[in-house]
Order: structure tokens, then C-alpha cells, then sequence
């Protein structure tokens, strides 16, 4: 069945074609019956404004490669880089800029935040996105859209109107998710902790259609316990030291270098391991320093998911997607920053858990790291908690949620060994 049978009036075809060349709308109209012949295409939305939401829609990408093999085709777009309009086109480049002065994107969230506000905001922007958001629906035909991102939510739905697709909203705020997240019209909201569900009803969504599921995490980050030595013989690392791993999100964010410099000149016997992200200029700062301490320094690496099951410690600010990456790595967790708003709650979990300390200041990263050090029994509870909080099915539960959304359901692909695959726990 193409997507014209399925939703007669639904975009792009029912779209009204005064916004396209005759060819434009005909290659829409092309791409969209041929494709969807075939296999249901999904379209994930997303941005790189830090780097958590890039990191769910692939995760989630992943187990629905590992759950339904080729059943189904994937697309990720962002939408703020390939179609906001005018100078908005620019939000990934100015998002590490913005969140440089942590007060004012704190007042700016919370000011923000609430039902009516949000819609008051997104009414009076609508009138210069519309267009964007139109060509983007057209031009993306979709069996299932998915949001990883709070922007994408109503302005989507808006561009989508009454007859459209499944639509599924994947809010990647662990606990404090504002009200951009949320719209009634979502089929689906997936959330990863109660508290988050709690802002999602407080937002008027139907409580039987918010499940909480947890953060979705790439599988790499989700192995049992490896082996720690031979990971640090590959990464180079030494074999017997304590390893501290510091990073502050995919943009090097936060007081990270200030924090590093407290530790080097702690004269605490460990290495570090700093990860300055796509912060270019961090980088080339730290790697212009005299260190007392062994210290290895990369920028943006994929190596994440070996680098925290290599170290002993993670020290980071509270983003969601890092956070729940050590959790299934089982590293204990050391939080220098917030980013106050959305990542205020990710806090109050993290110490709440007890996988992890809130250290806001460097020389309490110093004091958290040497209590460490002395006393294994002591961050091996830390290690259990966060073995206990993970989630690591969150990404695969997240997959065939999705996959129920498609007519008809696809069948999970069979895994070498055995007839069907083996059952994912449910969401708690
Ligand atoms: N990350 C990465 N390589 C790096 C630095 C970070 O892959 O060099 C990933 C990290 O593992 C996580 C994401 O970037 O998946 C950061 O997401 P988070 O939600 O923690 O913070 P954000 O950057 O979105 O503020």
C-alpha cells in the first residue's frame, strides 16, 4: 500500500503543490509510492545541537537494524541545518555559544516552559517556519516520523496536518523535559524516567499514550564487562592506573578545562583522559600544557563506548545521553557541570541513584576522585548502582514500540542460533 492509500489526504501528496516546481512535485510523488512499494521508510528528526540527540536516533536506528534486519528503511534529517529558515539554519553552530553563559539559557528554559508559553512561541514563529516545515514533509514521505528533538514536535505536526503518518515523539531529556517536547497530537511520547512522564501529563498528554522506556544507547555501549586490560592495550592506555575519563558532551562543554587543570595539580596518582569533543580550541589549549600528570587528550572520537568501559571514572556534565552511556558501561560518575533547565534534573537522579556525585566545584572533582582512589568497596557501589539504574534494552524496547506503529507490524529478524529472538525485558 503506498502512502496515498494509507492516508488519502496526507502530505506530501495531498500538500497542495504551490510551493513546487512541476518537477519537484513529481519526483515527491515518485520517491514516496516507490519507496514505500517496497519497505516502510522511517524518518527520524533531529539536530545537532549537543550531541545526545544525533546519538538516540542512531541508537535507536541500530536496534531496529538489530531487531528487524532490513526490513525497513531509515533517514535522519536535520532539520534545523537542511530547512529552518534564514539565520536558524545556523542553531547547531550557535548552540555551544549559547549554552556558554548557563544562567541566561537556565532563565530562558524556565521562562520558556509551560504549556500556554509554548504555544504562544510557537504561534508566532509559525508564520516564518511554515514553508520550511511543508517542504520538509514533502520532501521526506514517512511510513512513521520520529522526533528526537523538542523543536520538531508541534512545528512538524503542524506542517503534517489531520491526515498524516504515525508520529512519535523520543524526548531525550532524561527527567527535566520541557514543554516543547510535548504535543497531543503525538501518537506515541517515549520518556526515559517517571519524572519525565510526570512533565509529559503535566502537559496535558494522555496518560496511555506516554511510555517510559529509558535512555536509548547504541549497543556498543551495552556489552557485558569486557576486558579492561585488553581494551587499554588497544586504546594505549596504561594497564594498572587509575583511570579518570573527563568529557563535557559532543562540543567540549562546561568548565572542563578548569576542572582538568585541578586535577593535574592535585598530585593524585591516576591518568587522564580528556575528551574535548568538537571544541577545537579547547583542544589545542590543553595540548599546549606542561602536564604533571600522564594525560591523554583526543577531540570528537567514536570511541567512547571502549573509553568508558576502559576507565574507572567518568567525569562529565549532566547530559542525558553520556549519563545513561556510563550507566550501561558501568562507570561511576563524577558531574562537574549542568546545564541549568533541562539538565537540572539529570542531577537530582544521578546522586538520587547513588551512581555518581555532584561535584560543581573542581576542587570537590579533586576530593571525589582521591575518596576513589583510597577506597575501591567504595566506587564498586557506585558501580553496582549504575549496573542496577542501566537500561540497556532501552534502545531495542524504543524499536518495536516503533515497529507497532507500521501496518503490517514486521516480523523481528530469527539470530543465528535460534528460531526467534529471545524477549527484551518491558520498560520499567
Ligand atoms: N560524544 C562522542 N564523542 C565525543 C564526545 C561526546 O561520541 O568525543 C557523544 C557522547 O558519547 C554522547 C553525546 O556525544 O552520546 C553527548 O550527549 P549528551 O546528551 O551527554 O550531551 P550533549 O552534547 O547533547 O549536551
Amino acid at each position: 500500500m503506498t502512502p496515498s492509500e494509507r492516508y488519502p489526504n496526507s502530505l506530501p501528496l495531498a500538500l497542495s503543490n504551490d510551493l513546487l516546481s512541476p518537477s519537484q512535485a513529481d519526483s515527491a510523488r515518485h520517491d514516496g509510492a516507490g519507496r514505500a512499494a517496497s519497505k516502510p521508510h522511517l524518518l527520524f528528526l533531529f539536530s545537532d545541537t549537543g550531541g545526545g540527540h544525533r546519538a538516540a536516533a542512531e541508537a535507536i536506528i541500530e536496534a531496529l537494524r538489530l531487531e528487524f534486519g532490513e526490513a525497513m528503511t531509515t533517514e535522519m534529517v536535520d532539520f534545523f541545518k537542511a530547512y529552518a529558515p534564514g539565520p536558524l539554519r545556523c542553531m547547531p553552530e550557535w548552540y555551544p555559544h549559547m549554552v556558554k553563559i548557563p544562567w541566561l539559557w537556565g532563565l530562558g528554559f524556565h521562562l520558556s516552559n509551560g504549556r500556554r508559553r509554548v504555544r504562544a512561541i510557537l504561534g508566532l514563529f509559525w508564520p516564518f517556519v511554515a514553508r520550511a516545515a511543508r517542504r520538509l514533509v514533502r520532501s521526506h514521505p514517512a511510513e512513521l516520523i520520529v522526533t528526537v528533538h523538542p523543536f520538531a514536535t508541534t512545528v512538524i505536526l503542524n506542517a503534517l496536518g489531520p491526515q498524516r503518518p504515525p508520529f512519535v515523539t523520543v524526548v531525550t531529556d532524561m527527567v527535566t523535559a520541557h514543554a516543547f517536547w510535548f504535543d497531543q497530537r503525538a501518537d506515541t511520547t517515549i520518556v526515559a524516567t517517571p519524572t519525565a512522564r510526570d512533565y509529559a501529563l503535566a502537559n496535558g498528554l494522555d496518560p496511555e499514550r506516554v511510555v517510559v522506556v529509558g535512555q536509548p544507547v547504541a549497543a556498543r555501549y551495552c556489552a557485558p564487562p569486557g576486558d579492561k586490560r585488553a581494551l587499554r592495550a588497544r586504546l594505549g592506555w596504561p594497564q594498572d592506573a587509575f583511570i579518570a575519563v573527563l568529557v563535557g558532551g559532543g562540543e567540549g562543554m562546561g568548565p572542563l578545562d578548569r576542572v582538568a587543570y585541578a586535577v593535574d595539580e592535585s598530585g593524585l596518582n591516576l591518568t587522564l583522559v580528556i575528551v574535548a569533543g568538537r571544541n577545537e580550541r579547547l583542544k589545542a589549549e590543553l595540548e599546549a600544557r606542561a602536564w604533571r600528570i600522564p594525560t591523554f587528550i583526543y577531540g570528537f572520537t567514536r570511541e567512547m563506548p571502549d573509553f568508558m568501559r576502559a576507565a574507572d571514572v567518568l567525569i562529565t556534565k549532566a547530559g542525558p545521553g553520556t549519563i545513561a552511556e556510563a550507566l550501561n558501561a558501568g562507570v561511576p560518575l563524577i558531574l562537574y557541570a549542568h546545564l541549568p533547565g533541562q539538565e537540572d534534573g539529570n542531577v537530582t537522579f544521578v546522586v538520587g541513584e547513588g551512581v555518581g556525585v555532584w561535584a560543581p566545584k573542581p576542587h570537590m572533582v579533586v576530593q571525589t576522585l582521591a575518596c576513589w582512589i583510597a577506597d575501591e568497596a567504595e566506587r564498586r557501589r557506585y558501580v553496582e548502582n549504575a549496573r542496577r539504574v542501566a537500561r540497556p534494552d532501552a534502545a531495542r524496547v524504543i524499536a518495536r514500540l516503533l515497529a507497532a506503529h507500521l501496518e503490517p507490524i514486521p516480523v523481528p529478524a530469527a539470530r543465528p542460533g535460534q528460531d526467534q529472538p529471545s524477549p527484551v525485558s518491558a520498560p520499567g
